[in-house]
């Protein structure tokens, strides 16, 4: 029987990792069934930041040049001082021989997630079933058993494969028995956005943004038509006061003291994880995006890393419908993508925490010194843009067998 059988191929959650893997198997001709536990896809305001690879991926799916219309393209970014507003300034241009897109762009993830199921809407060998919610998995030699609650009631949905890619509190994780080993920080980040123009205070400001200050650091971020702040948020503090117009406001006020209230679109508070599943595979069941690992949200890595795993795995169904590959094919993305998560991006994140949170100003001093230096020298600056957009990472993912 032709690869892989006569039963589709499940994925579960139409986030930006479940939609982009969805839409490439569909557009290969695969049967997929894409489940989604809402009756809408949330607009939520997580991520932002699209790296340069992720950009160059996309563009296969002829997704790219739409998002861009929708979003904000950024060539530098910025890593600031909060108190003095010196800054050190980082131009993605070096990387134009590295990629077809040498910039940040920024548009919301939700956008990226209507786009996918927008497409897959219109391919009849893909099915996208709003308001299920997956809730176990088992699998035999020959294919998977999902379970869902529908608004028909429970049913079993059979399938060749299915791909967890529900989030961090996936249940085909939980119920295929896989560990999601890591840490909860004790704080909370708060995401406020306002259509305010911030860069009328904050002078010389990038579109991307990160403030160090031994104080309260905090992360400015641009998209097309607003700004999102994002702090952290002091552990035990009741939620209710966290999101509070009066706390909101004076948080807002230290950024940019403006005269009067700021209008506050979206506010958010969002639990900070560091983890990564135990395995991405278990026979039929695979993981990808926040199901398979979750970061800290400081370079924008999760979502992109999500997406680098799903243009992986779609990969590795292609070489195995073409009979390039047996399924073994599958331990070698588990391995090729979790040492990716293991080894870059939970150390990446980790350290851009800590480096922001710094209180120590004269370590902070040096350390903006230091990146001065590397944005005027372009073989170190290249050097750093090449690792932090993630085109080396993804680059060195390949080469584990
Ligand atoms: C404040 C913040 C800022 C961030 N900024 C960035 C950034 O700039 N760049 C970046 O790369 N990453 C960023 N991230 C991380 C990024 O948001 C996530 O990594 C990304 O959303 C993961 O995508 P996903 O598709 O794996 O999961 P999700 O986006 O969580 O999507 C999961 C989908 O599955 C659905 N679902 C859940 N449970 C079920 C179920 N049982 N059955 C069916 N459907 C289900 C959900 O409704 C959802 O639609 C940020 C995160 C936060 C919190």
């Amino acid at each position: 029987m032709a690869f892989p059988g006569k039963d589709p191929v499940i994925v579960a959650g139409a986030g930006p990792v479940g939609g982009t893997f969805a839409l490439y198997l569909a557009q290969e001709g695969f049967n997929v069934v894409l489940i989604e536990k809402c009756a809408v896809l949330p607009e939520d305001l997580r991520a932002s930041t699209f790296h340069p690879p992720s950009l160059d991926m996309l563009d296969r799916l002829n997704l790219t040049t739409r998002l861009i219309n929708m979003g904000l393209v950024v060539p530098k970014y910025q890593f600031r001082e909060r108190s003095s507003g010196d800054y050190a300034e980082f131009d993605l241009a070096v990387l134009k021989n590295d990629t077809k897109h040498p910039y940040r762009l920024q548009c919301e993830q939700w956008r990226l997630n209507q786009l996918c199921v927008e497409e897959l809407q219109k391919i009849p060998n893909a099915q996208v079933l709003f308001s299920h919610e997956v809730e176990d998995v088992s699998q035999d030699a020959d294919g998977v058993n999902v379970v869902v609650k529908s608004p028909e009631g429970r049913k079993t949905i059979r399938g060749s494969y299915v791909i967890g890619a529900e989030g961090a509190n996936s249940y085909v994780r939980q119920k295929s028995g896989l560990e999601y080993e890591g840490f909860t920080y004790p704080e909370k980040f708060l995401v406020a956005s306002t259509s305010f123009p911030l860069e009328i205070y904050l002078k010389n400001i990038a579109g991307v943004n990160y403030i160090a200050d031994p104080a309260e650091w905090c992360i400015v971020l641009r998209c097309a038509d607003l700004w999102r702040v994002l702090f952290p948020t002091k552990p035990g503090t009741d939620e209710k006061v966290l999101l509070s117009d009066e706390y909101i406001q004076s948080e807002m006020h230290k950024v940019a003291p403006k005269k009067g209230d700021f209008h506050i679109g979206h506010r958010t508070l969002y639990n900070v994880h560091q983890r990564v599943a135990s395995t991405y595979r278990k026979g039929r069941v695979l993981l990808a995006g926040d199901a398979a690992h979750i970061n800290n949200p400081i370079g924008g890595m999760g979502m992109n890393g999500g997406l680098h795993d799903a243009f992986n795995l779609a990969e590795k169904f292609l070489d195995m419908r073409a009979g390039k590959a047996d399924e073994s094919v599958l331990d070698v993305y588990d391995r090729q993508r979790r040492l990716t998560a293991t080894k870059f991006v939970q150390e990446h994140t980790i350290a851009n925490k800590k480096m922001l949170e710094d209180t120590d100003p004269n370590s902070s001093k040096k350390r903006l010194a230091e990146m001065k230096k590397m944005a005027d020298d372009p073989k170190l600056l290249h050097d750093f843009l090449i690792r932090t957009s993630m085109i080396s990472v993804v680059r060195e993912s390949y080469q584990i067998t």
